[in-house]
């Protein structure tokens, strides 16, 4: 991502005359490790075609899975296989098509014969495909997948910054949900770019440290009646652009690499509350996608846990599919440093995604959480009712704890109790509230009780 606001800065320095003249002379240059046509050069030419006003389709190719090779195998490994990447990207060069390596796993393709959007997407397509077969180094064989975004000058951008913004944003979009696969810029795109643009300059001039702030849900055991902990959820009212919402700007800050700081920040007021409240109660927290495979940030958490006496046996790290799918051998390290640490882990959202019985006995889990879609369904459909209820049979047996999420009504719980389940979450408990208020309803917890 920081090297994409570099080629961000770097596309809006070029826009400068005396830039232009410079770049173009350094057309020739090529990228050492590869051979292949770097930034420089490739943008150089995106220059000159747009001078020209020549059509082009501009695309960006980002190799999913590269980082965990260079963990896992070290960096001798992760450059053979860039420069056979590289050399199996080039076999699609000609004329009309210029290939570029942009950045550590990230290439760049210009291509200047007209074609439609189902063509380019056949050859985005074609593209990933080459990248995908294993590539042998020694006794290793290493393999990656590969997504791609396009965007087409002069339909879908009027100048060189803002294609190359544009099929970023189709290779975010890719990423997101059609990993392994192309995906063309369109007009739905225009205005969550505009969306996202505005939050990252939010990000860019706001006081974060002031501006975000935590609200503590609590989870109850509905067997004792006691609250055993309370979720954190980020708020973020921006002093520019109001209250906005938490996934909406978790996903721009994980796109714009700003999520690294904004985890730190709310995990250290996560941890200052938690100091505040009795031992017996927990905190869970959220790590989002490029928490679980960054290890700086996972020793970071580890560190402020140490230094603020908050005992870790105390904490839950909520975690979802996509965030360990990105790079799942990393995040198995980083997950087995946390639980090393004497914190749980927790699966978050279970069932909104594709294959999650598979990770189940892949990752070092202490707790699932059943999502709120499955639990909107129980009080009229037969079919979640069932899926519940083998769900919690299965935590059971694996000896996992089992929340339910999302809860709002007495008759959602009265099924939900009568399938055994322990922990919930929901409106019907609670609503996510302010720090301050957390002692004080732990207190009307316990009076009721009591009475
Ligand atoms: P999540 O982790 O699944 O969090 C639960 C969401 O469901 C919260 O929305 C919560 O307010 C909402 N919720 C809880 N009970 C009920 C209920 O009974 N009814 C309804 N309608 N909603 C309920 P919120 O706070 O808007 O957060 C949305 C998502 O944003 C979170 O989903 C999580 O994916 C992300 N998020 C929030 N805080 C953080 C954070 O600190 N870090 C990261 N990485 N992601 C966060
Ligand atoms: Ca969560
Ligand atoms: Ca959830």
């Amino acid at each position: 991502m920081l090297i994409r606001n570099a080629i961000r800065s770097q596309v809006k320095a070029r826009l400068r005359a005396d830039d232009l003249a410079r770049l173009a002379e350094n057309r020739a240059a090529t990228d050492t490790l590869t051979g292949l046509i770097n930034p420089r050069a490739i943008f150089a030419l995106l220059e000159q075609i747009v001078a020209e006003r020549r059509p082009c389709w501009f695309g960006v190719i980002d190799l999913d899975g590269f980082k965990a090779i260079n963990e896992l195998y070290g960096h001798v490994s992760g450059d053979h296989l860039l420069r056979e990447v590289a050399t199996r990207l080039s076999s699609f060069a000609d004329e009309g098509t210029s290939i570029a390596r942009i950045g550590g796993d990230e290439f760049a393709i210009v291509q200047e014969r007209p074609m439609t959007a189902a063509q380019i997407v056949r050859l985005g397509d074609g593209m990933i495909e080459a990248v995908r077969g294993a590539v042998t180094y020694g006794s290793q064989k290493l393999t990656v997948s590969a997504s791609c975004g396009f965007a087409h000058y002069p339909d879908m951008a009027a100048d060189t910054m803002a294609l190359y913004e544009r099929s970023d944003f189709a290779l975010y979009k890719a990423k997101q949900s059609h990993r392994g696969h192309t995906v063309v810029f369109n007009k739905e795109n225009e205005l969550e770019i505009r969306e996202h643009v505005l939050i990252e300059r939010a990000f860019r001039e706001g006081d974060l440290e002031n501006e975000m702030f935590l609200m503590f849900q609590p989870q109850t055991n509905i067997l004792t009646g006691r609250v055993v902990g309370f979720e954190a959820l980020a708020r973020w009212r921006s002093a520019s652009i109001g209250l906005v919402p938490p996934d909406l700007f978790i996903r721009v800050a994980e796109k714009s690499g700003y999520i690294n700081d904004i985890t730190k920040l709310l995990f250290k007021k996560g941890l200052a509350a938690a100091a505040s409240w009795p031992v017996d109660v927990r905190l869970s927290f959220n790590l989002s996608l490029h928490d679980v495979s960054n290890l700086d940030t996972i020793n970071w958490i580890i560190g402020q846990v140490k230094e603020s006496g908050v005992d870790p046996a105390r904490l839950d790290f909520e975690i979802t599919e996509t965030a360990v799918m990105f790079d799942f051998d990393l995040s198995c390290r980083a997950l087995g440093m946390l639980v090393d640490l004497g914190a749980k882990i927790a699966l978050d959202d279970f069932g909104s995604g594709h294959s999650s019985f598979e990770y189940i006995d892949r990752l070092p889990l202490h707790k699932i959480k059943i999502d709120k879609s499955f639990v909107d369904k129980v009080s009229h459909n037969r079919v979640s009712v069932e899926i519940v209820s083998v769900i919690l049979t299965l935590c059971q047996r694996l000896n996992l704890d089992c929340v339910l999420e999302g809860v709002e009504t007495t008759k959602q719980l009265e099924v939900l109790s009568g399938l055994g389940a322990q922990l919930i979450q929901g409106y019907l408990f609670g609503r996510p509230m302010e720090g301050p208020r957390v002692l004080e309803s732990l207190m009307q917890f316990e009076r009721k009780l009591s009475a």
